[in-house]
């Protein structure tokens, strides 16, 4: 009998859920967020790894297949050391963390070693990988039951566990992880057993992700199909009549954009509405961000630009951006909403106009649709005269001058205020990169200017055939300067604006 806890540490063994990111409980998100230290898996979505505190210690323990990172002894130890050193230890398992997971193994250990642990249950790739496929697992007129079993085993070894002959001929939907490796054995103990051969079945890689593949036929053709696709782990294996569901209900790989990578260059901070918009149709999302926000050099110009502010007859906003740097500058020298004046507010789109609103703050003025800098100019021409006006316009330091160029011509006086400067982005993208190398991409999009030059700075070779999406004319413009086609242009330059022209391209 193990002594009772004795430390403050606890170790949670959750269930990370099969991959799409939504499939991970609100219970494991917490986990993930009061987590000193996170040991996750090959299987578990790194994107989970986001909801952890900053600072939080990060140790992948791998077990690919034939790649163990770490022995699941060398794991248990060490979960078992940083609980006992007082940690809140989050170990995420990919799917639930007791199926087939080893999860009761580590559970185990935390027991013995007198240690306190939690186990956080997670959404299984046994289930919601067909489901993901359009296969429900059990149904009223196919099954009414179901057996789950691992393939990990040799069933040419006398000793193993499985009873193929029962599975065999066992009632239900069957199955099956760890199997592709061995899908000719397996399927070949059913067959010598007298399952029909007819029997439909299906295999679902990468199920949940945006990559996922279906592989679907019979027991009879499986390991042919298997080996013609070079159909590789990880898979979930279903066997049964219930596979023949999925001829309507493929609701996943039905959607407008699946099956087509596309490549995201916005910043680490903004690239997610875009992403969050193209996965919702089905896209196979890489992010890879080739710039970053930074303050601008002269805070102390700046600061005092914004401390005026409430001197301006216009406070003009061309980018969302620059509505952040303003408001924590402002934020950091008034305590109060009211400060900011009477100054009318002018905004170059609706992105940039909802960052207003989120203040409680009207916009006065933004273009009916030619969201760019143009646009806005033209619409304060047809608003009012400009003679004399002072605006104070918030830019980034690589911003076109129409603004200040075009404000200027109709007689205003302009101040510029530079919140903020672009600069490449340098923190690791090794794994985009390296997924852009092996995988291609069918797409990628530029939301700006300067995520163009910035991706060129990068020396990526473009993958062949892949198209180019841009946000608008001015981005473009930069795209063509550089001697590359424009397949796509978004007719609003919005983000939706861009989904939008992006999903009628692939229709
Ligand atoms: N505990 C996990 C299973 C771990 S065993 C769960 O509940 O899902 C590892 C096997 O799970 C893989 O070999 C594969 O068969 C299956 N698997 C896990 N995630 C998967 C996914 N997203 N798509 C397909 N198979 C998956």
């Amino acid at each position: 009998m193990a002594s009772k806890a004795t430390t403050s540490g606890i170790c949670y063994l959750v269930g990370a859920g099969p991959g799409d990111p939504g499939l991970l409980t609100l219970k494991g998100k917490e986990c993930i967020e009061s987590a000193d230290v996170l040991v996750y898996d090959y299987l578990c979505n790194p994107e989970h790894l986001r909801y952890a505190k900053p600072g939080t210690e990060r140790i992948y323990v791998g077990k690919k297949a034939g790649d163990h990172t770490l022995p699941q002894e060398e794991i248990n130890k060490l979960i078992v050391k940083l609980t006992r050193e007082g940690k809140t230890v989050t170990r995420l398992k990919g799917g639930d963390p007791v199926l087939f997971g080893r999860g009761a193994e580590e559970a185990a250990e935390l027991h013995e070693a007198g240690v306190r642990f939690e186990i956080v249950p997670g959404i299984t790739s046994a289930i919601a990988g067909p489901a993901y496929a359009g296969i429900p697992v059990t149904h009223r007129s196919h099954a009414s039951m179901l057996t789950i079993f691992t393939g990990h085993e040799d069933p040419t070894k006398p000793d193993t566990s499985l009873d193929y002959a029962k599975l065999a001929q066992a009632d239900g939907t069957k199955v099956f992880l760890m199997g592709v490796e061995r899908i000719e054995e397996i399927t070949g103990e059913f067959l010598k057993h007298g399952a029909k051969p007819e029997t439909p079945m299906a295999l679902v890689r990468w199920a949940t992700h945006g990559c996922q593949q279906t592989l679907v036929g019979t027991l009879a053709t499986m390991a042919a199909k298997v080996k013609e696709a070079g159909f590789k782990a990880p898979a979930v294996a279903v066997i049964g009549d219930v596979v023949t569901e999925r001829e309507q209900l493929n609701w996943f790989e039905d959607r407008p954009l699946f099956g087509k990578k596309i490549v995201v260059t916005r910043t680490r901070q903004q690239a997610s509405t875009l992403s969050k918009q193209l996965a919702h149709l089905g896209a196979d999302v890489i992010e890879l961000p080739t710039i970053r926000i930074e303050p601008a050099e002269d805070q102390l110009e700046f600061g005092q630009l914004v401390q005026d502010c409430h001197t301006y007859e216009w406070i003009v906003f061309t980018s969302p951006n620059g509505v952040d740097a303003f408001f924590t500058m402002f934020d950091k020298l008034y305590n109060d909403a009211r400060s900011i004046g009477g100054a009318r507010i002018a905004c170059v789109g609706p992105g940039t106009a909802e960052k207003i609103k989120a203040r409680h703050l009207a916009v006065d003025l933004m273009p009916e649709k030619n969201f760019v800098a143009e646009g806005l100019v033209k619409a304060f021409d047809q608003h009012q005269n400009m003679e004399n006006v002072n605006v104070l316009w918030v830019r980034g330091a690589e911003t076109r001058e129409v603004i200040a160029n075009g404000l200027t011509a109709m007689g205003a006086i302009v101040d510029e205020a530079i919140g903020y400067r672009t600069v490449a982005e340098t923190e690791d993208n090794l794994e985009a990169l390296a997924r852009l190398k092996n995988e291609g991409a069918d797409m990628i999009t530029f939301t700006s200017a300067s995520t163009v030059e910035h991706f060129l700075d990068l020396h990526v070779q473009l993958p062949e055939n892949c198209k180019i999406a841009s946000i608008g004319p001015v981005t473009s413009a930069a795209i063509k300067q550089y001697g590359f086609n424009v397949d796509v242009e978004a007719k609003e330059s919005t983000i939706p604006g861009l989904v939008a022209a992006i999903e009628k391209f692939w229709k």
